[in-house]
């Protein structure tokens, strides 16, 4: 989720090399913090910043998605020709901590498949 890694650890993946995979899972979950956050972001209540931008899945408030090229749908803050999180110094604190390891595996997916296809900027359509 475009993590920008706040520890010091050494990671194995590079976010602006990629086209934000993690922004298309379906359930990217916001807390009741996350939500008082966006609701400060964008100047309005947190009970309209729930209903802008959350729906309920399986009994959890979750981003919503909007339409993409890559894959079937992503986040409804993701600026899809760039590939950028469009609320990054809001963002729900998953975003925060993805992938909170040192490796990424669809980066290694990605890596592996354009060196294979010999193209630095290959997107694999398929769903990871
Ligand atoms: S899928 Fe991995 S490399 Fe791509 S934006 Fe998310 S954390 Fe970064
Ligand atoms: S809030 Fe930003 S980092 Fe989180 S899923 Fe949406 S676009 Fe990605």
């Amino acid at each position: 989720m475009s993590s920008n890694n706040g520890s010091k650890q050494k990671v194995h993946y590079d976010c602006a090399k990629c086209p934000a995979y993690c922004c298309s899972y379906d359930s990217i979950v916001v807390e009741k913090r996350d939500l008082k956050r966006l609701a400060r972001h964008f100047g309005i209540d947190e009970e309209t910043a729930e209903r802008r931008f959350t729906k309920v899945v399986e009994g959890e408030n979750v981003l919503r998605h909007q339409k993409d090229k890559f894959f079937r749908s992503v986040c409804m803050f993701l600026d899809t020709k760039k590939r950028r999180c469009t609320i990054y110094d809001a963002r729900p604190g998953v975003c925060h901590e993805y992938p909170d390891q040192p490796h990424c595996g669809y980066f290694e997916f990605l890596k592996w498949e354009r060196g294979h296809q010999e193209d630095p900027d290959f997107v694999p359509m398929n769903r990871y």
